[in-house]
């Protein structure tokens, strides 16, 4: 599962963090090895991922008030090093599930094609988790143990929902 914050809801948005979790789908409220990077954001300009005003207001939101505060604390690397991190800690292609069908996996890939590297995962394996949520309405996302709109927080808890949804439906994912 992965989680991008981003400042912009376009296919080449810039990336502010990524966040991701292994997970088995068939367990239960369970996740493996994480992945978590704050980036600078100058350098996804420089790459040319594109900003949007409106989102960059929405984060100035109450709301976003403790993400925002977390966020500012962390250590903002450059875009290639983080995606050369991501790529590391990937490893073998696999199944990769964002919250959306043109977010997360789409503004990741443009990343890595502007940077000049190789996406690390296959386009069969992109996953979109939100038409997923819709098969299962009345299985409740579960409360975000930890701050909302941290990427890695969300992408646990995002993981952790996939999770009973597929036991709620019995389905293979
Ligand atoms: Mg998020």
């Amino acid at each position: 599962m992965v989680d991008c914050e981003t400042w912009g809801t376009n296919n080449e948005a810039v990336i502010i963090s990524i966040g991701a979790v292994l997970f088995d789908p068939y367990a239960q409220h369970t996740v493996g090895e994480s992945f978590h990077v704050a980036i600078d954001p100058s350098s996804c300009t420089f790459y040319g991922l594109k900003p949007d005003m409106t989102t960059i207001m929405w984060w100035m939101g109450e709301e976003r008030d403790e993400a925002r505060k977390t966020h500012m604390e962390q250590e903002q690397i450059d875009l290639a090093s983080a995606l050369d991190g991501f790529i590391s800690w990937f490893g073998e292609d696999k199944p990769v599930w964002g919250y959306g069908a043109v977010f997360d996996n789409v503004i990741l890939r443009s990343a890595f094609r502007l940077v000049g590297l190789k996406c690390p995962w296959s386009f069969r394996n992109d996953r979109c988790f939100r038409t997923f949520t819709y098969l299962a309405p009345l299985v409740p996302r579960p409360t975000n143990g930890g701050v909302v709109h941290h990427a890695l927080d969300d992408a646990k808890s995002q993981a952790y929902w996939l999770q009973a949804i597929r036991l709620a439906l019995g389905c293979s994912v």
